[in-house]
């Protein structure tokens, strides 16, 4: 071949090689996100802030499910403790470790967990979510219904985590209803995280028995019939959560709506288990639940 004849052998060759590496690192993210066997599904009563920082039971049920799951690709929390007005995914490359919360020793906000973010998953995220606008957030990072608890799971760090944030305006069978549309990202790699607690009534507290295993009648009531729900699959009866009676249990909706994501994704003759199930300080419940193995 003589030299004019290579040089157009080239020109016809380069576009396509310059093509295909643009092509490959643009599914670069795809790739590594391939098809994988299902992840399960955690719903993870987080407690208080404290169980950052403390060795407990509950720590060790965090740490003791996370050694039975596949090494994740990349997380999505949702937290009782991002509630906005429109449904929002975090989308920044590095999210910071907020410290949403007050009255807690110097250590506990020294805490920084360097997770890194996934603007892909959340772009992913965004275009899986069809009956909602979803906006990409540049502006919240990691709280502490996220890293509090996925700190124990995966102490290095290594695996990017998104949130996804609680739609306020949205009634309970449309939170119900989104989260089925999170369903494709479990054979991705994807661990989903719903962060609350169960039974959560903080006026009720029995500060004198803040770390005990103690119940009020009325929560170990509840927990009982949540139970019951959760593991016959009464998914109805917890999304109609408002005529249970269980106004005690859930004066506010944010710590028990992370467990409708959760639910949402179990598919049908999928397992579930209950796991840190006990009740703290009265008016609390660790309650934790795991859907597929
Ligand atoms: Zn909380």
């Amino acid at each position: 071949m003589d030299r004019k004849a290579f040089l157009k052998t080239l020109s016809a060759f380069v576009p396509s090689i310059v093509i295909g590496m643009e092509l490959r690192a643009l599914n670069k993210f795809v790739d590594s996100l391939g098809n994988t066997p299902k992840m399960p599904v955690l719903f993870l009563g987080h407690g208080s802030p404290m169980n950052a920082i403390e060795d407990n039971e509950f720590v060790q049920g965090f740490k003791k499910v996370a050694s039975g799951i596949d090494h994740p690709k990349a997380i999505l929390c949702i937290s009782a403790h991002w509630e906005t007005r429109g449904t929002k995914v975090t989308a920044m490359e590095y999210p910071e470790t907020i410290h949403d919360f007050g009255g807690f020793p110097p250590a506990l906000y020294q805490i920084q967990y360097p997770a890194p973010g996934s603007p892909e998953l959340a772009k992913q995220t965004k275009d899986l979510i069809l009956n909602q606008d979803v906006v990409l957030d540049h502006k919240w990072g990691l709280d502490h219904g996220a890293w509090t608890v996925i700190k124990h799971m995966y102490p290095k760090a290594d695996v990017p985590v998104i949130q996804l944030s609680l739609n306020v305006n949205l009634r309970p069978a449309e939170h119900y209803e989104l989260a089925q549309e999170l369903s494709a990202l479990r054979k991705k790699g994807v661990l989903i995280i719903g962060s609350g607690n169960l039974v959560h009534n903080l006026g009720k507290v029995a500060w004198h028995k803040m770390n005990e295993i103690y119940a009020y009648d009325w929560a170990k009531e509840t927990m009982e019939q949540m139970n019951d729900f959760i593991i016959s699959g009464n998914h109805s009866g917890l999304i109609n959560y408002q005529r249970q009676g269980w106004e005690l249990a859930i004066p506010t909706p944010e710590h028990y709506l992370p467990l409708l994501y959760v639910l949402a994704l179990q598919d049908k003759g999928e397992t579930i288990q209950l796991f840190n199930d006990k009740p703290l300080a009265g008016s609390l419940s660790m309650t934790s639940v795991k859907i597929g193995t």
